[in-house]
């Protein structure tokens, strides 16, 4: 068996058209155009190269784009005061802070003074428990952007086994929510877990939220089972510099039912649903209803 590979690149361009048509409509129909802030402090080349792709597909679904690079020396007064007036901005309607800082600032007290209400990237503490006792939260990206590719795919999650491989708070403890929202029977595995290759092997739904190339292998996976690989690990291979996943794909797709694959599966679909949760904060500011398919 061969499994279907997920194409996360087609489906993230599906949710991009979504968020544009939405965004076309709130301009013409009630003037508003959302309105994403991203802050950006000192020159890590990883982080602004993320940041400048957010404000090219901002700028492309129709959206305000609004980039502030700080240096690297920046005081967390001087931080928390720009949060203050995006926070008390109306034209902005989400605020992401690329992490991680500068070791001198603490981000978790960073990311708390972020309205919720505008906390898009879904880091916020009141987010984190919204999501956790099942009401309505702004829902980490990554983990949206995977819920949202296992519903297109397999429909009803109800009942399936899925198991989550990381515990981390920006993808494996908000993924293992989301699935029990669904009503997933939902194990959580990490570094400490007893006979992970048979725990694994449980899994209708596997997620792999590791950040160790190709650690997963086939005779790890159910057959049949969806597998999703959030893992982006740089190796060397042949000489040459390449992405990898958590799971060990060549093997992986000879059993699984489904899978993504890396580069080209979850990674695409983090982005798109930061504008997606853009446009979702800027419907809830104004009391009106938010886009069918974008939100959790
Ligand atoms: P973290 O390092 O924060 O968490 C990794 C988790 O994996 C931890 O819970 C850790 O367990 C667990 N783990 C580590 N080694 C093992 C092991 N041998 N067996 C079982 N579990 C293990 O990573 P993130 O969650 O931030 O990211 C995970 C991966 O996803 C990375 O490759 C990252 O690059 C990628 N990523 C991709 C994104 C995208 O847009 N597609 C977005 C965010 C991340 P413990 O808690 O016990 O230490």
């Amino acid at each position: 068996m061969t499994a279907t590979i997920i194409d996360g690149k087609a489906f993230a361009a599906r949710v991009r058209e979504k968020v544009g048509v939405h965004a076309a409509r709130l301009h013409s129909e009630h003037g508003l155009i959302p309105g994403l802030a991203v802050v950006l402090v000192g020159e890590d080349p990883a982080s602004a190269v993320y940041v400048k792709n957010k404000g090219i597909q901002t700028q492309a679904a129709g959206m305000n784009s609004y980039e502030h690079k700080l240096p690297a020396d920046t005081t967390e007064q001087t931080l928390l005061a720009l949060i203050a007036r995006l926070n008390a901005d109306p034209a902005v309607h989400g605020i992401l802070v690329q992490l991680p800082l500068p070791a001198h600032l603490n981000a978790d007290l960073v990311i708390n003074a972020i309205d919720p209400a505008k906390d898009v990237d879904g880091f916020h503490i009141s987010n984190v428990g919204l999501l956790g006792t099942g009401q309505k939260a702004m829902v980490p990206c990554t983990p949206l952007g995977c819920l949202m590719m296992l519903r297109d795919h397999l429909g009803d999650l109800s009942g399936m086994n899925a198991v989550v491989v990381g515990r981390s708070n920006i993808v494996g403890k908000p993924m293992a929510q989301l699935l029990l929202g669904e009503s997933c029977t939902v194990t959580i595995a990490h570094s400490r877990t007893r006979d992970l290759p048979e725990v694994c092997r449980r899994a209708d739904i596997l997620v792999a939220a590791v950040g160790r190339p190709e650690m997963i292998p086939g005779d790890w996976v159910k057959p049949g089972a969806t597998v999703i690989d959030v893992g982006i690990n740089r190796i060397e291979r042949d000489g040459k510099s390449r992405l990898v996943g958590d799971v060990h794909f060549a093997s992986a797709v000879q059993v699984a039912g489904a899978i993504t694959p890396v580069p080209g599966g979850v990674g695409p679909m983090t982005i798109a649903c930061l504008l997606a949760n853009t446009v979702t904060a800027c419907c809830r500011a104004h009391g009106l209803p938010e886009p069918e398919g974008l939100t959790a």
